[in-house]
């Protein structure tokens, strides 16, 4: 056999590098795979040439009786659908097939040559067919100018597959059985047997062969994503997965899925593969014919691209559905805590801010008054006698005076400031940037307002209550924490209860 070419020879030899051991000496070992024909090399070797042309290869192909046979039975079988003149010799099959046909009969006819295909083999020969048809069908609108790389790398893509197939039957027979594997998740599984996976192999072969550095290198990287700039690198990564979809038994779902995947990149691949769906059944019908091997083809391309794309759609409402679903019970749980933070900061007699919540006000207000330079007032606000209104008119009564007492205390504070219950009949009001003689005209209407209005009755009694009020400003004194200014409206209060009750006092006033 011919030894790779001097290009070639570094690639070759970093790809065996790459190799486990006991894998080459297996390959190297299997009869007709890691040699080719003379004949095939030598077309390859025409291949290789961007000027040869179809007179040349029909001159090597001449010198082999049996390949000729083959490929005048091929142009014969594809020439139904053209011509009514059968091709005769093998330059006349060779015009009749265009070179891309042609290099894949030769390929596929020598590694075909001596055995029957295997059951084994089938599903990969038909993969390799299907992938080469939609490939170069790919290729007439990526990279028009290299449609016959693209077509040879497609169809040699998985050729690791047939070399390890025929290394290493029973092991393939288990892992190649199932033909509905998805194919990366096949290469995991060779790497874990094997140590490297087909493409490897497949490159391996090719340097091996002498072929181009281009194919061998495309054939490497034939399992990289098809979300790249280079077109025949698309055109060849992508053919692989379009022919599984087209090859499986559920060929809808199957595109609906590789819809999906294409849609998350860019969508003129979308429409590349919708274009290409319409081209190529009667591509995939050609090359089944040429190689001689059955390729399933979906009844209707056109109801199976339909159907595609109706569960592509159904797919995407599924998950919108699904996030509308989500974003509800989101909301749902939103409402559902500000119900629970609200009632956490509510004192539920009164409806007034709890203490727990204005002490956490009044340490952020402290807090920030004085990093600002800002006034802080507050009111402590204790009812007189309250214990003996409660012992009179009964503890209910004495509820609904706190009550009514709330309602009025809301009534009278401004919206920026925060009034709340602080204890069993004691108030507390919050006023930012006020100061303490603001706070004293409020605390003086509160006083007023009570004069005027009963916050109770029993028995068409009206009931009539006083408050003792302290006020304490931040500008007032020296308060190191929002306890002290607390306690200091609170001794101001006092002061109140002990000159007699009913009235205000400002602290350090
Ligand atoms: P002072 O004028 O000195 O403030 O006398 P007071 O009776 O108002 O004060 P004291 O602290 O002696 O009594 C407070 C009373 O408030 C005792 C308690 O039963 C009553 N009280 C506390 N919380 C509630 C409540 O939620 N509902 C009712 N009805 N009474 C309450
Ligand atoms: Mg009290
Ligand atoms: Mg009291």
């Amino acid at each position: 056999m011919k030894s790779p070419s001097a290009v070639d020879t570094s690639l070759y030899r970093a790809l065996s590098d790459r190799l486990p051991r006991f894998l080459s000496r297996a390959l190297m070992k299997t009869a007709s795979l890691p040699s080719l024909p003379a004949v095939v090399l030598q077309v390859l070797e025409i291949a290789r040439t961007p000027s040869a042309s179809l007179k040349e290869y029909a001159g090597v192909i001449e010198h082999d009786p049996a390949l000729t046979a083959r490929l005048i039975a091929v142009a014969n079988t594809a020439h139904h659908v053209r011509s009514p003149n059968p091709a005769l010799t093998s330059l006349e099959a060779t015009q009749r097939l265009g070179t891309d046909a042609t290099l894949a009969t030769v390929l596929s006819f020598a590694l075909f040559r001596d055995e029957q295909t295997t059951e084994v083999a089938t599903p990969t020969w038909q993969r390799a067919i299907a992938s080469a048809a939609i490939a170069s069908q790919l290729a007439q609108t990526c990279c028009p100018q290299q449609p016959g790389q693209v077509f040879t790398v497609a169809l040699l893509q998985d050729i690791g597959i047939l070399a390890l197939q025929r290394a290493y039957p029973e092991e393939a027979e288990t892992l190649y059985a199932s033909r509905d594997r998805i194919h990366l998740q096949l290469a995991r599984e060779e790497r874990q047997r094997f140590g490297c996976d087909h493409a490897l192999i497949g490159a391996w072969l090719a340097a091996k062969w002498g072929l181009p550095e281009s194919i061998v290198t495309a054939i490497r990287d034939s399992h990289d994503s098809f979300f790249t700039e280079d077109p025949v690198a698309m055109c060849v990564r992508l053919s692989g997965p379009v022919a599984d979809a087209w090859l499986s038994p559920n060929a809808a779902h199957a595109f609906a899925t590789l819809l999906f995947e294409l849609s998350a990149g860019e969508s003129a691949h979308v429409e590349l593969l919708e274009s290409l769906f319409h081209r190529i059944h009667q591509q995939i019908h050609l090359l089944s014919d040429l190689l001689k091997l059955a390729v399933p083809l979906p009844l209707d391309s056109h109801a199976v691209l339909g159907e595609a794309k109706q569960l592509l759609f159904q797919h995407t409402l599924t998950i919108s559905a699904r996030l509308e679903t989500q974003q509800a019970r989101f909301h749902a749980l939103e409402r559902e805590h500000d119900t629970l933070l609200e009632r956490s900061r509510l004192d539920p007699l009164t409806g007034l801010a709890n203490r727990a919540w204005l002490e956490d006000q009044l340490q952020q207000r402290f807090a920030q008054c004085r990093e600002k330079q800002r006034t802080l007032s507050v009111i402590f606000i204790d009812l007189d006698h309250f214990k003996a209104l409660n012992d009179r008119y009964g503890h209910r009564t004495g509820d609904e005076v706190l009550k009514r007492f709330g309602k009025a205390l809301l009534s009278l504070v401004g919206v920026s400031d925060l009034a709340g219950r602080y204890g069993g009949e004691e108030f507390l009001v919050i006023l930012p940037d006020e100061t303490a003689h603001n706070a004293l005209s409020l605390a003086q209407r509160i006083i007023a307002l009570l004069e005027n209005e009963p916050m109770g009755e029993c028995d068409d009694e009206a009931l009539y209550i006083s408050v003792s009020i302290g006020i304490a400003c931040t500008a007032d004194g020296v308060f190191e924490s929002e306890h002290e200014l607390i306690a200091a409206a609170d001794q101001s209060m006092y002061y109140i209860k002990r000159s007699g009750r009913s009235g205000v006092s400002v602290y350090g006033q």
